[in-house]
């Protein structure tokens, strides 16, 4: 990948990357469709990041669709897909990491140990194969996008850090790879998580400005939805992760399936 990437640069090209694990839908799409429009060349990287993922987690099962992502992928005109393998990525004796620190530690960072910094690795060493100019991450893993921003200052990479806008189902549900997982029953269960944040927009919005009555709020939104289990609610500061702020982030299981969501209550709920 570096060779072609070298070549675009010195031919003066500019180079847009997106970052994703594969089983694509319409929010990587998104991502895909901007950096085409931004940028002369664009790269898409399709790697499930092993070290990213905590060992009871779902690795093994992650959803992948290689012949329908390549489609996908053909059709929006990308100039190369990047799909290194694990050996390729992480060869006997590699053992450097890349630790973000604060904005990394809170939420998912304390939930998923390690996460962060598998991410943050392969962030760093995706950005050196390919080069970019433009890297694309989407709203809807909002701390990620927070380390990822913080990574690419903090590291000198040069790297314009661009945050797509999180697509959603008619019915509010953030588009996410692991909806895959859910059942008829749990994918209706799974509404409550925009519903809640929709709620929290729209209270902000009237003026509810205090954070503990925002909270109670989305969490008795939540907490009303037997499958539902929620894994934090919080109120923070979108950049530093830290509380208080008016990003809204939320985890919750529905059934054995893990979730995420965000959404800025200083802006109006879309749809
Ligand atoms: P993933 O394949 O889940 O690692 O996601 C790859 C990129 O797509 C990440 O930057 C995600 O934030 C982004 N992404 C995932 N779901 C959505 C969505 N519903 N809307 C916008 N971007 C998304």
């Amino acid at each position: 990948m570096l060779e072609a990437s070298r070549r675009w640069r010195r031919e003066g090209l500019s180079i847009g990357l997106v970052p994703t694990m594969g089983a694509l839908h319409a929010g990587h799409m998104s991502l895909v469709a901007k950096a085409c429009s931004d940028n002369d060349m664009v790269v898409v990287s399709v790697f499930v990041n092993p070290i990213q993922f905590g060992p009871r987690e779902d690795l093994e099962r992650y959803p992948s669709s290689p012949d329908r992502d390549l489609e996908l992928l053909t059709k929006a005109g990308v100039d190369a897909v990047y799909v290194p393998t694990a050996a390729a990525m992480y060869p006997p004796g590699a053992s450097s990491r890349v630790r973000v620190g604060r904005v990394a530690e809170p939420l998912e960072g304390s939930l998923r140990p390690g996460h962060f910094e598998g991410v943050a690795t392969v962030v760093a060493k995706l950005l050196n194969a390919t080069q970019p100019d433009r890297a694309y991450f989407g709203q809807k893993d909002a701390q990620q996008v927070a380390v990822v921003k913080r990574l690419a200052l903090d590291l000198d990479t040069g790297v314009e850090i661009c945050v797509c806008p999180t697509v959603r189902e008619a019915n509010g549900l953030a588009l996410s790879s692991r909806n895959a997982y859910l059942g008829p029953h749990e994918r209706k269960a799974a509404a409550s998580l925009s519903l809640s944040l929709r709620w929290a927009a729209e209270a902000y919005a009237k003026g509810e400005q205090d954070q503990s009555r925002l909270r109670r709020g989305i969490l008795d939104i939540l907490e009303a939805e037997p499958l539902a289990k929620v894994a934090y609610a919080e109120l923070v500061d979108p950049e530093t992760f830290g509380a208080p702020g008016t990003l809204a982030v939320l985890a919750v299981w529905i059934g054995k399936t893990r979730l995420i969501d965000n959404h800025d209550l200083a802006q109006p709920f879309p749809g």
